[in-house]
């Protein structure tokens, strides 16, 4: 089917007391292996695009759009394109020009009243396109750096995400509450207090960044408590690049390896993504 609104797969998953699993990908096979397991389980997801992968891994928002859009036609479940964490008001155009149909805005580094003001900015341009916003509070920093995760300091606060999302109209919102990006540097403990005391205050669906090497039981409690969107990137980043070490290290005729490789891959990151889906009981 045509690419969902990744607003109305949430407030559907919502309704549910479930929650969508969002991936960073960056290129054809790991687009393709996440809609085709999400078919096999019957279950939506959300591609993601994060800048800098697009930076790196040189693929426009144009061609990572029409992909996704293409694979997406082929699937009777819905599939979500979004932009994660982009701080660029520009770039967001751009990649709405390029048909992503949900993007982020991370103001999260600015004072409240910058985000407030630059999410806001976003919203309603993206609003009157079409298109979905979600927005960031608190600071989800890097799992490689304790206090990032550990300071309950830079968690997001209830009564600041009732005024944000009063005031912004985000249709998602990020929060922070004790997850980072990366590997952890110790296992997070998720203020889960605090996030049930956040969805008790706001109907906005909630987005929690760094899911890989949260453990399992406590992602069920954070979907249990309003995280309707699960961000995964490592984790998935991770097993991608040791299982292509592992069938590379086995030595194949030079032109055929990359072909071999990807079509031995496939099984193993499928198997993983048919799990993964249902991290938040989906
Ligand atoms: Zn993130």
């Amino acid at each position: 089917m045509a690419l969902a609104l990744v607003s109305d797969m949430l407030r559907e998953a919502d309704k549910r007391h479930a929650g969508i699993v969002g991936f960073n990908t960056f290129n054809y096979e790991e687009v393709e292996w996440i809609i085709e397991a999400a078919e096999a389980e019957q279950v939506p997801a959300i591609i993601m695009l994060h800048p800098d992968m697009a930076y790196f891994s040189n693929i426009s928002f144009e061609a990572h759009a029409q992909m996704t859009k293409a694979l997406a036609e082929r699937v009777s479940v819905p599939i979500g394109l979004h932009l994660d964490h982009c701080e660029d008001f520009n770039e967001i155009m751009h990649a709405i020009k390029a048909g992503f149909t949900s993007v982020m805005i991370d103001g999260s580094k600015l004072p409240f009243e910058e985000n407030v003001a630059i999410t806001r900015k976003v919203v309603d341009v993206a609003h009157a396109m079409g298109v979905c916003v979600e927005g960031e509070l608190g600071r989800i920093g890097q799992a490689a750096n304790r206090e990032d995760f550990l300071n309950e300091d830079i968690y997001t606060k209830v009564e600041d995400a009732v005024a944000f999302v009063e005031r912004t109209q985000v249709d998602s919102l990020a929060v922070a509450i004790g997850s980072a990006h990366g590997f952890y540097v110790e296992t997070p403990h998720l203020a889960l207090d605090r996030l049930k005391a956040i969805n008790d205050a706001i109907d906005t669906p909630l987005v929690l960044h760094g899911g890989s090497g949260i453990p399992d039981d406590q992602i069920t409690i954070a979907g249990q408590n309003g995280i309707n969107k699960l961000n995964v990137g490592t984790e998935y980043g991770h097993l991608l690049y040791t299982n292509t070490r592992k069938i590379m290290e086995e030595g194949l005729s030079p032109r055929e390896d990359w072909m071999w490789c990807m079509g031995a891959l496939k099984p193993v990151m499928i198997e993983y993504l048919r799990r993964k889906l249902h991290a938040l009981s989906y």
